[in-house]
């Protein structure tokens, strides 16, 4: 009978495993080797999910768009960009007619793109060496926005500045400084970062961010 099964916990579930299968390899105790995936995000969170990781909670089939692509045949083989002794390895999602093509879930049509995607696009056309790419957004509602981009020394310049911090970082088992955004709101780590042990008080997102109560 469908009114005795837990239809929404088995959906989770099913989230849940596909996510696992599509997550990027890392080997948490390598850390010669950096993947670009944890560069453009906080490298606090990075920092944790190798030392001291926590399962994250994944919305919906629309986050695993970009891992299914890397998977299918469409997906390109991951490249290694040597950075002295340090290996930084990215995979873009398509590469059509010498294109880099990125796809992101949204839950609507953004106004710009998204900087973590900009910097993971941008890595990439370093990486594959290829001049031009695109990130397309699509919504639930199958909206699709294009974004376009020439490859940028500064900003892949910035990308390797942060492969080195992480390197440096976990070599020292230093834990890296918060990184307030948006993105905190859906980390998994967000009570270690924001919700002091002694006193429970939990930061509000104006004091994340750094804004004072006056402005
Ligand atoms: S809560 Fe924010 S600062 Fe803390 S690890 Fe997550 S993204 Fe980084």
């Amino acid at each position: 009978m469908m009114g005795d099964r837990d239809f929404r916990s088995i959906i989770k579930n099913a989230i849940d495993s596909i996510g696992k299968e599509l997550e990027i390899d890392i080997d948490a105790s390598d850390y010669k080797t950096i993947h670009l995936q944890e560069v453009v995000q906080c490298l606090r969170r990075s920092y944790y999910d190798r030392t001291d990781s926590k399962e994250v909670e994944r919305r919906g089939f629309n986050d695993l768009t970009s891992g299914l692509l890397r998977k299918l045949e469409y997906g390109s083989e991951p490249k290694i960009f040597e950075i002295d002794d340090i290996k930084l390895k990215g995979q873009s999602d398509m590469i059509l007619d010498d294109i880099i093509i990125l796809f992101r879930s949204s839950k609507e049509i953004p106004e710009a793109p998204q900087a973590n995607d900009l910097l993971y696009l941008n890595a990439c056309l370093w990486i594959y060496d290829k001049p031009d790419g695109m990130i397309i957004y699509i919504t639930s509602e199958r909206e699709e926005f294009t974004f376009s981009l020439t490859r940028d020394k500064k900003m892949f310049e910035e990308v390797i500045r942060r492969v080195r911090v992480l390197n440096d970082l976990l070599n020292e088992q230093k834990t890296p400084i918060l990184e307030p955004s948006l993105s905190c709101l859906d980390c998994q780590y967000y009570q270690r970062c924001f919700i002091s042990k002694k006193s429970s008080k939990q930061l509000s997102l104006a004091e994340m961010l750094g804004l004072s109560k006056e402005n």
